[in-house]
């Protein structure tokens, strides 16, 4: 009996299909961890976002630059086809890191194609933060978002983003249901908009983990909406599957973008790394077969086309590559 070996066979199709497309990172603070901030590891997520943006405000844009160099090298070296990646711009980081992005692009432009989406760590309300929201806006392919910053003004947050987009003519993605926690509703809140807006196809959301802690019910009339909006999405295995102990009862699962009732519902998922050794995840190095293998095992989904899909041509669907 000859022995299939399945890690081969996907990194062959995934070859075959035009390669790896990372749809979500963050390469402007990809190796920010150090010997001094790694025990800063243990505080909690809105901390983190506070801590990530001082390191970032106090970035040149030659650190930023070397910071996203290495990261792109990181993809080319892997075969990685297509990346989308979101680059801070606000009142503290300013225009450094889309200078930098600017000169990456140039440097790179022969071997991979990136797309930048704009991060909004300030939220998009507060006047300055929303100032620098337009300025990053006009520089990116695709518009960011990140409606828990402007927290208890999520559609609002939503409305300034996606009215920019349309504007633009821009796609849009954004960072949704990260927190594995059934109070959080915000894929379904980003579908209503998407509808609301006019955006059908063109809008992604970021993670949907939270999906996974609803019930089943709310879960398929949710999936019905978000195929019928156009609405993507992008699995980021790693990133949340250390979602820690809770005390509160939800349907059993792991915490992962819930790929296994997703793409038999027609919803298009892609695949992203998302942090990359910082202060979220400093053990992450951005190895694209890791995050794939735990999407797999996190949902048990072996569907092995399918998988080559999430890897390859849904990428490039939801960087609107194709
Ligand atoms: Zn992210």
């Amino acid at each position: 009996m000859d022995y299939l070996d399945l890690k081969q066979q996907l990194l062959d199709k995934i070859k075959a299909n035009g390669g790896w497309v990372n749809a979500h990172a963050h390469f402007d603070r990809a190796f920010t961890i150090t010997k001094e901030n790694f025990h800063l590891g243990a505080i909690d997520f809105q901390k983190k976002w506070a801590l990530n943006q001082k390191i970032i405000t106090e970035s040149t844009t030659e650190q930023i630059y070397d910071r996203m160099a290495l990261a792109t090298e990181r993809m080319i070296e892997q075969g990685v086809y297509a990346v989308g990646t979101f680059i801070d711009v606000n009142p503290g980081v300013k225009d450094r890191s889309i200078k930098a992005a600017e000169k990456i692009r140039e440097k790179y432009k022969g071997d991979i194609i990136i797309k930048y989406i704009n991060q909004t760590l300030q939220g998009v309300i507060e006047k300055q933060a929303h100032e620098w929201f337009e300025v990053g806006a006009d520089f990116v392919d695709i518009i960011g978002g990140l409606p828990s910053k402007d927290a208890g003004h999520e559609s609002e947050h939503l409305d300034i983003i996606l009215a920019a987009a349309k504007k633009r003519n821009k796609m849009i993605h954004v960072h949704v249901d990260q927190l594995n926690d059934p109070t959080e509703h915000e894929t379904e809140l980003l579908t209503d908009k998407t509808i609301e807006h006019g955006m059908q196809g063109k809008v992604v959301a970021i993670h949907s983990i939270s999906v996974a802690a609803q019930p089943k019910e709310y879960r398929t009339a949710l999936y019905k909406k978000m195929k019928a909006a156009g609405v993507m999405v992008v699995a980021n295995p790693t990133a949340y599957i250390d979602d820690g102990r809770k005390e509160i009862m939800v349907p059993s699962h792991n915490s992962a973008t819930p790929v296994d009732e997703m793409v038999p519902e027609g919803i298009i998922v892609a695949l992203g790394t998302d942090n990359i050794a910082d202060l979220h995840k400093p053990f992450t190095d951005g190895d694209m077969w890791i995050e794939l293998r735990v999407l797999l095992e996190a949902c048990r989904f072996q569907d092995v086309n399918e998988l080559v899909k999430i890897a390859t041509v849904n990428g490039r669907k939801v960087l609107g590559i194709e």
